[in-house]
């Protein structure tokens, strides 16, 4: 008998009738002989409803009384889904991530779990239940309610199978897996039948939306076994067709089939640039601007320094564009003056695109490729970074599109149109 954790999204749980259908569906993996833990969201919509009330209240709300109130979307779910499976003569049972033991540190709004208690669970597993838990919340070591962070659920639902020791954990959503790049970006984006952790983890870090980047590395530690399927399909699929379906996250050494040397295109829109100029070149420089910026807890992603010239340099870094005025107001009071630096300047019109795939530790030129493709369509490259599995651009916002389509196609990603 198999263990499987199933989560839905927000949009698969949207309606009634969409929790009737995961009623549904659960029931048709439990009575194919698994046991069945389900993990669900709040229903769309209600998450951001639930903060902007609080914003109301206090335009930057108390993170500790936040996160009680963002927690109780899930709460209504659970307790609808159980109802459902009830009601289509399935027994079963709801818990809220309190009452299994979802045990986080104290970082409200952005919570780590640390542990699960699965015994509770479990007995119910083995008694024929189908388990519904709500995803996105847990309780610290002093009992205070945390979240997870946006998108948290995907979180749970893979901590949970870690917990559980599941033979899969099933991420039903409303797209039907990974794709190359964004279909609403690239209408000729392909389904990749699997993807590795490692480039999931790329894809999700670098701005590809389909799961919450803290699932993805927890799943890769705990070697949880990670489907994305759509939760769109006719509830009734047959069972071997579902279970095939969407993309498999695996590990690069359980891969079998040739793989394109770039498996995805990712890209973030809203990012931004500053650059502190005429900086004396020295130890500690860098430490200065970068420890200001974190102390506000700015998240700082790329990162250039050029060559001095005359013992100054420019230092450029990005941070996302909702940081942007609070990182050039900290760098031009705090950090100017101390260092000597002549002007912090910027620009919060930036965008990045990602080129990733494990082939290009054994391929040559494929930054190359990259870069000969954006010359080719006009569009300057303001920064540039790279991983073994990725390189990385920051471009004018304005190209986005453009460039992901032009890398799309030079990297041979879009689908074969069907014989
Ligand atoms: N409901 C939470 C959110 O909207 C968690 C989730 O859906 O994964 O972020
Ligand atoms: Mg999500």
């Amino acid at each position: 008998m198999a263990l499987i954790v199933q989560k839905y999204g927000g949009t698969s749980v949207g309606s009634v009738d969409r929790i009737k259908n995961v009623a549904r569906r659960a029931i048709k993996w439990a009575e194919a002989g698994n046991q069945v833990v389900v993990v669900v969201s709040a229903m769309a919509g209600e998450t951001n409803r639930l903060i902007a009330l609080a914003r109301e209240i206090q335009p930057e709300p108390d993170p500790r009384e936040l996160d009680v109130v963002a927690a109780t979307g899930e709460q209504v779910t659970i307790g609808l889904l159980a109802m459902a499976l009830k009601s289509l003569g399935h027994d079963a049972r709801s818990y809220t991530g309190f009452q299994v033991g979802v045990h986080t540190d104290s970082a409200f709004t952005k919570a780590r779990i640390e542990s699960i208690d699965e015994q509770r669970i479990r007995a119910d597993l083995d008694g024929g239940r189908i388990v519904v838990v709500a995803g996105f919340q847990g309780l610290d070591a002093q009992g205070n309610i945390t979240t997870l962070g946006r998108g948290g659920s995907d979180t749970s639902g893979v901590a949970l199978a870690a917990a559980l020791g599941a033979d899969e954990c099933q991420i039903y959503t409303d797209v039907d897996g990974v794709y190359t790049t964004d279909p609403r970006v690239v209408p000729e984006a392909a389904k990749l039948p699997s993807i590795t952790f490692e480039e999931m983890l790329e894809m999700a870090s670098l701005g590809s939306k389909v799961l919450q980047i803290r699932s993805v590395e927890f799943a890769g530690k705990y070697r949880v076994r990670l489907r994305v399927l759509s939760s769109l399909t006719p509830w009734d699929l047959p069972l071997e067709q579902e279970r095939n379906s969407g993309t498999l996250i695996t590990f690069e050494e359980d891969q079998t089939m040739e793989r394109a040397v770039v498996s995805g295109i990712a890209f973030a829109r809203d990012e931004a640039k500053i650059t502190v100029v005429g900086v004396p070149d020295r130890p500690g420089i860098a430490y200065q601007i970068l420890s200001a910026v974190g102390q506000a807890n700015i998240e700082v992603d790329m990162i250039v320094q050029n060559q001095s010239v005359d013992g100054f340099t420019d230092f450029s870094f990005t941070v996302g564009r909702n940081d942007y005025a609070r990182t050039l107001a900290i760098l031009k009071s705090e950090v100017q003056g101390h260092i000597g630096a002549k002007d912090v300047i910027g620009d919060p019109k930036a965008c990045k695109v990602s080129i990733v795939g494990v082939g290009m530790r054994s391929h040559a030129g494929v930054a190359s490729t990259m870069f000969r493709t954006l010359s080719e369509e006009g569009i300057n490259i303001q920064m540039i970074s790279t991983s073994e599995i990725k390189v990385s651009v920051l471009i004018d916002e304005k190209y986005l599109e453009l460039a992901v389509r032009a890398l799309h196609r030079a990297f041979d990603l879009d689908a074969q149109p069907a014989a």
